[in-house]
């Protein structure tokens, strides 16, 4: 998309001065995240992709970005359990601020008149309040983001290095939903014996050597970032060769993606992303052929270099089975190397008769289900998650453990754009997907 600034010369001084800052992340780190997402595609690791579906520059504190990094790794530690295979770990975080919006304009009644003002754009293009000021795209934001994003980013990488104990023992966690009615004492039994056997293991880890508040998974915490490139001038201008390497690597992101709206084939999306040396991820909605899902990866990945390039399917849980087996067939049976991320989260919104955007914990639950057997059915891996979540105890999906109904939605719903996962749900969703990583375990043999 192309943001229409009222001043191009100062938007395009912006940019300018974008292109002369340096770096947010490494070429090496992209590589390394691609080499990782390549073992994924052939399921020797899972990847755990989630976050905020948009950041804001006035989230950037410590408590908010440490919280999301916390549920981030806790979740890891539960996947790792269930699945038995090392987890990738990727924030939807520092740069997720570029929203695409259904309508360019949006039209509100004020003291009895009707206002139209441009859509709010995400912290990188505009602002959210409703009047003509803040809602003009205003290239200032785009230096704004990128500082932010090297904040968050240095604040993340500092808690990762100092190695976050608190994220991996499961005595610092907040297990509360487990308390809650909504649970079957079946469900509580067991996942209070994980827990317990997480403890245990972490225990006996630590007791081996001196890696005391170390990973789970005996390695170092590496964590990438991701967001989804949008705003193709702010890409663009982070976007450049590096010494010794092939190839031009957008430097703001390790795991760039093209969302639902923007990827049309011969879109300035897809080309932008077809340049790229980054590992690229595309969304996959249930208006996809597999057609034109074959003509994206051959786009996007002419090599077929294994890890370069994510398919996000985000069917929807009733569209899943309809949709997503004819795409996944057509894919394996071209030999095109790509790594399935289910977003069990994009397909199921829904609003409330008071007009709440929301979605409900049990259709996320039930499109990843179905998810699940479509691959496990087809025989090709899936590779990891896409979720939207937050560490906070917000209150912006329906149901979980906790049952949040639509009376509860109104005391913290503070998204900026979609509903996320809070804390508890976000936890739960772990546990119900670690077990059944487990049980697919057992089913097939490893
Ligand atoms: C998102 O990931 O926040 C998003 C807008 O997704 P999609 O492009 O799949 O609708
Ligand atoms: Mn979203």
């Amino acid at each position: 998309m192309s943001v229409a600034y009222p001043d191009p010369e100062a938007a395009r001084a912006a940019a300018e001065r974008l292109r002369a800052l340096p770096p947010l992340v490494t070429s090496f780190e992209v590589e390394r995240l691609k080499a990782l997402l390549a073992d994924a595609g052939e399921g020797k690791r899972f990847v755990l992709w989630g976050g905020d579906c948009a950041e804001t520059l006035a989230d950037c504190t410590p408590d908010t970005v440490t919280r999301k990094l916390k549920i981030l790794l806790q979740m890891a530690v539960v996947l790792v359990h269930g699945a038995k295979k090392p987890v990738v770990r990727i924030g939807r975080l520092a740069g997720q601020y570029a929203k695409p919006r259904s309508s360019l304009t949006e039209t509100r009644v004020i003291d009895g008149r009707s206002v139209t003002l441009p859509s709010y754009f995400g912290d990188l293009i505009n602002r959210a309040p409703f009047t003509p000021q803040d809602r003009t795209p205003d290239p200032r934001l785009m230096l704004d983001a990128y500082a932010h994003a090297a904040i968050t980013l240095n604040f993340v990488r500092s808690l990762v290095d100092a190695g976050f104990a608190d994220a991996h023992h499961p005595e610092y966690w907040d297990l509360g939903f487990l308390e809650h009615a909504g649970l079957s004492a079946d469900l509580r039994s067991e996942y209070q014996t994980i827990t317990r056997q997480i403890a245990d293991g972490i225990e006996f880890a630590s007791a081996l050597g001196d890696n005391a508040s170390g990973p789970a998974d005996g390695g170092n915490i590496d964590f990438y970032v991701s967001h989804e490139a949008l705003h193709l001038e702010y890409e663009s201008a982070q976007t450049r060769t590096v010494p010794r390497r092939r190839g031009h690597y957008n430097l703001t992101t390790h795991l760039p993606w093209i969302g639902e709206r923007t990827r049309a084939l011969d879109g300035a999306h897809v080309e932008y992303a077809r340049g790229l040396a980054n590992p690229v991820g595309i969304k996959v909605g249930p208006k996809s052929s597999p057609q034109e899902v074959l003509a994206l990866c051959a786009r996007l990945n002419p090599a077929n270099e294994p890890g370069k390039l994510a398919l996000i399917p985000r069917m929807g849980a009733s569209s899943v089975n309809s949709a997503l087996p004819p795409i996944v067939e057509a894919v394996r049976r071209a030999g095109a190397r790509v790594v399935w991320i289910a977003d069990p989260m994009h397909g199921n919104g829904l609003v409330t008769a008071g007009g709440i955007k929301t979605r409900r914990f049990e259709d996320i639950l039930e499109d990843l289900q179905q998810t699940l057997g479509v691959f496990a059915s087809l025989g090709v891996p899936l590779a990891g998650v896409h979720i939207e979540l937050t560490g906070d105890d917000v209150t912006e999906c329906l149901g979980g453990a906790k049952g949040l109904t639509e009376q509860d939605l109104r005391s913290s719903y503070q998204t900026a754009c979609d509903p996320r996962l809070n804390y508890h749900q976000a936890l739960e969703l772990a546990f119900v997907l670690g077990r059944r990583l487990a049980q697919s375990r057992g089913t097939h043999g490893r």
